[in-house]
């Protein structure tokens, strides 16, 4: 929102009809001057920029042009897209590492504490060698790499949630 002072505020409408609404019946009035003759400032996608600040920011400052041409255009309907698009990339995500656990827990077994010692013995060759999966600290994975142990760490996400 922004009012004829050049403050700006934020507002959520339901819709440009509820804004329209609600600015013309005069019950917007500017967060700094009290004006209510509001207009509706074009929102700049700025999800990160006003993460755990106060909302009444100075104007924000416009893209530095390091002659990348790739400066976000700022048009109303561009935060929720981003948010929305954000939502199913980390959903995608969440999916990938369940189904990696989900073929590790089908085709590995689970040693728990003793992973790091069954490696060592899998890597030279005292039990038949097959997949495995437990626990190991970050030394002890560490260890293990510097024997030529393929060990690696996975994103180990809960069933559901
Ligand atoms: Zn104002």
């Amino acid at each position: 929102m922004r009012c004829p002072a050049g403050h700006r505020f934020e507002g959520w409408f339901s819709s440009s009809d509820a804004f329209a609404q609600q600015a013309a019946a005069g019950a917007i009035a500017c967060a700094v001057c009290g004006d209510t003759h509001i207009e509706r400032a074009p929102m700049a996608p700025q999800v990160l920029r006003h993460a755990g600040r106060g909302s009444q920011e100075p104007e924000p400052a416009a893209p530095q042009g390091e002659g990348t041409g790739a400066a976000p255009a700022a048009s109303g309907g561009d935060l929720a897209g981003a948010q929305g698009k954000a939502a199913m990339v980390m959903s995608a995500l969440m999916q990938q590492m369940r189904a990696l656990r989900a073929k590790v827990e089908a085709t590995c077994d689970y040693v728990g504490d003793d992973f790091p010692e069954e490696a060592r013995r899998i890597h030279y060759g005292e039990v038949e060698e097959r997949g495995i999966y437990g626990e190991a600290t970050p030394e002890e994975a560490e260890a293990l790499k510097d024997e030529g142990v393929e060990v690696s760490r996975i994103p180990w996400l809960p069933r559901d949630n």
